[in-house]
């Protein structure tokens, strides 16, 4: 039995196909539009191909014995999809359509998908728990929303089963050092951080500066990378044993930081000073994203393994190669 892993050459699901080498068969599939064929890993077999295709779905799911689906093939910039929305509802809500109803024809049940606190809109608490509203607040989080409830009509309708994971904001580079955080172009803040601090950006702008948080700047919650992937496996492992079915978890560190203090450990990791500019907020930006976890520390075991420090020593050693 493999693992189909959508978007496994992209940097949440590179980490995860080296956490699931050794345990299962991989099987990625990519396009490879903001994935890296380096992250592609060589003891998994690839198919470069849309997740919309049918045509390549229906042969991947012929070829390979599959037992189950770890979706990450999406776009995921929030300014980017307030932009271009239309991209966003096509690659992440109809494509990932294609893939379910390819799932229920082909008889693949187990699904985990990649979520996002984008969701949660500007959630009314500061620790976020499932239970908490969703109220997207741009079209990325929309879009990522749109398919959980797909998830449920379709496990309501069919014998397809899923986990979502909403992810708060993933970081870090794996413990080999051989993979880490790469997008073209760049706009998360910790690599931007790093890239600065190694001299390959001018400035970092700080989006904001007026935001009800102690400092003024966006609060976030960092969860390492290798904590998501290990998140993944879990949750298949508790889809199969029955542990869980038709569930959705916060995956994060339950720590929140500013936009400034984020810079300042970074500063401090690499010994060097960062020159900041404060600009204009970014459109589509609530003020603080935090998560309890507690949902699947409970139902699963899952704790994260890295504080903060320790992801961007992670991401500091990954960018300094
Ligand atoms: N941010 C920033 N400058 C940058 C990139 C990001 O101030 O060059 C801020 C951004 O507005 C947000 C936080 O850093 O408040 C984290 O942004 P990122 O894009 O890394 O992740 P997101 O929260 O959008 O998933």
């Amino acid at each position: 039995m493999a693992i189909l892993v959508c978007g496994g050459a992209g940097y949440i699901g590179s980490h995860t196909v080296k956490e699931l080498i050794g345990k299962y068969e991989v099987v990625i599939l990519d396009n490879l539009t903001t994935g890296f064929p380096y992250l592609v890993n060589e003891n998994a077999a690839f198919v470069e191909g849309d997740l919309g295709d049918e045509a390549v779905l229906d042969r991947v799911f012929t070829e390979y014995n599959i037992d189950a689906v770890f979706h990450f093939a999406a776009n995921s910039l929030v300014g980017e999809s307030v932009q271009e929305p239309i991209k966003y509802y096509s690659n992440n809500v109809s494509a990932t359509l294609v893939l379910l109803e390819k799932m229920v024809e082909h008889g693949v049940k187990n699904f985990i998908f990649s979520s996002t606190a984008a969701t949660y809109g500007i959630p009314d608490t500061d620790f976020i728990t499932e239970q908490t509203s969703n109220d997207p607040i741009n079209p990325y989080g929309r879009s990522k929303l749109m398919v959980e409830q797909m998830l449920a009509d379709i496990a309501r309708a069919t014998d397809l089963r899923y986990v979502i994971l909403r992810y708060f904001n993933a970081a870090g580079a794996h413990e080999s050092g051989e993979i880490g955080e790469s997008h073209n172009p760049e706009t998360h803040l910790i690599p931007i951080v790093l890239q600065h601090l190694l001299g390959q950006r001018e400035k970092i702008a700080v989006f904001g500066t007026d935001y009800d948080t102690p400092d003024g700047t966006c609060v976030r919650d960092y969860i390492h990378v290798t904590d998501l992937a290990s998140a993944h496996i879990l949750a298949y492992e508790g889809l199969v044993s029955r542990k869980v079915s038709n569930e959705v978890f916060n995956l994060g560190n339950g720590a929140g930081y500013s936009v400034s203090e984020i810079i300042r450990v970074c500063e401090r990791v690499s010994g060097k000073t960062a020159t900041v500019e404060y600009v204009e907020r970014r459109p589509g930006d609530p003020a603080t994203l935090v998560a309890s976890s507690d949902k699947i520390n409970k139902a699963l075991g899952w704790r994260p393994q890295f504080n903060l420090e320790e992801i961007i020593s992670s991401a500091w050693r990954w960018h300094s190669k």
